[in-house]
């Protein structure tokens, strides 16, 4: 099968047949001879594609984002994996391979990748914030700080978590494993945070990301079996509380958010997260399922 996306106007339709190929599967090659900007990582699982104008984007689950223009020349097609491809590899600009097909990008001027923090400006902070790996007491100080004066009181702190200029390295599955260890809802307006509580995320997310530097699978709660809390685990049960942990897509960038409803309630009791409680969102993110089936230990435990 090849499809071919000649033109602005069929950008959509490729962004839907490129989304059924590639969203939920693993990264298992990616070349882009004039890439600007961090690849992404082998293994790593599709989350998103998206599509605007002559615009493509995909986005993975370690928070890498890659952004195609068309303008006139350029096009997406995808094939089966070992399929002989319509145009010469010189026109291939992006190839994106997973289990079972090929997405190649063909003639495209702007090629480019991005962490998705870098999406976020906020223009009260003039600096980027500190990277969280490697910040030093005070500089960790200082992202709590960020927080707890964050100048659009209303944001919920799982978008604050994003944002650069308040504290650099927390993506998509750290932020939904913070805000479960801090008993937080994700959508918290970032205003009812006490002190404490932003210093609690803070040193929650640096303690996660310095302890996975090294690792390969990201533990974030290594007394549990898989060793993250909530991420992925839709439909189960939160192994503090026994609640059903629940998936909502959340935000500018409606990306996965991941928590239980019955240990992170603590803002909610204000009735002004009551969307959150009794509209489960139970059906379970593909990316997600994979995501948690490629664990070693889930591996482990299927071959005995
Ligand atoms: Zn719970």
């Amino acid at each position: 099968m090849c499809c071919f996306v000649p033109d602005g106007d069929s950008i959509h339709r490729s962004g839907a047949v490129l989304r059924t190929a590639l969203v939920g599967r693993p990264l298992r090659r990616f070349d882009a001879p004039r890439l600007f900007g961090p690849p992404p990582t082998i293994g790593r699982l599709i989350e998103k594609v998206t599509s605007h104008g002559k615009h493509l984007e995909v986005a993975w689950d370690d928070g890498i984002i890659l952004h195609t223009h068309m303008r006139i020349s350029g096009s997406w097609q995808l094939y089966r994996v070992g399929e002989k491809w319509r145009k010469s590899t010189e026109h291939m600009r992006v190839a994106i391979e997973v289990p079972g097909w090929v997405a190649v990008c063909f003639d495209a001027p702007i090629v480019e990748t991005y962490r998705e923090y870098d999406q976020l400006r906020h223009p009260g902070f003039g600096r980027l914030a500190p990277d969280l790996c490697r910040a030093t007491d005070d500089e960790l100080f200082e992202c709590v700080r960020r927080v707890y004066e964050y100048d659009d009181p209303t944001c919920p702190i799982s978008e604050v978590l994003l944002d650069q200029h308040v504290a650099r390295g927390v993506g998509n599955v750290y932020r939904s494993e913070i805000l479960w260890a801090c008993e937080l809802s994700p959508l918290t307006p970032v205003g009812e945070l006490s002190f404490g509580d932003c210093r609690q995320v803070i040193n929650a997310a640096a303690r996660m990301l310095r302890a996975n530097q090294e690792r390969a699978y990201r533990v974030t709660a290594a007394e549990i079996p898989g060793g993250l809390a909530v991420y992925g685990r839709n439909g189960t049960r939160c192994a503090r509380c026994g609640d059903t942990v629940l998936v909502k897509r959340i935000g500018q960038f409606e990306r996965l958010l991941y928590f239980c409803p019955g240990c992170q309630p603590r803002h909610q009791q204000r009735g002004l997260q009551n969307d959150l409680v009794g509209e489960p969102e139970m059906d379970s993110h593909p990316a997600a399922a994979i995501f948690n089936a490629d664990l070693p230990w889930r591996r482990d435990s299927v071959t005995g």
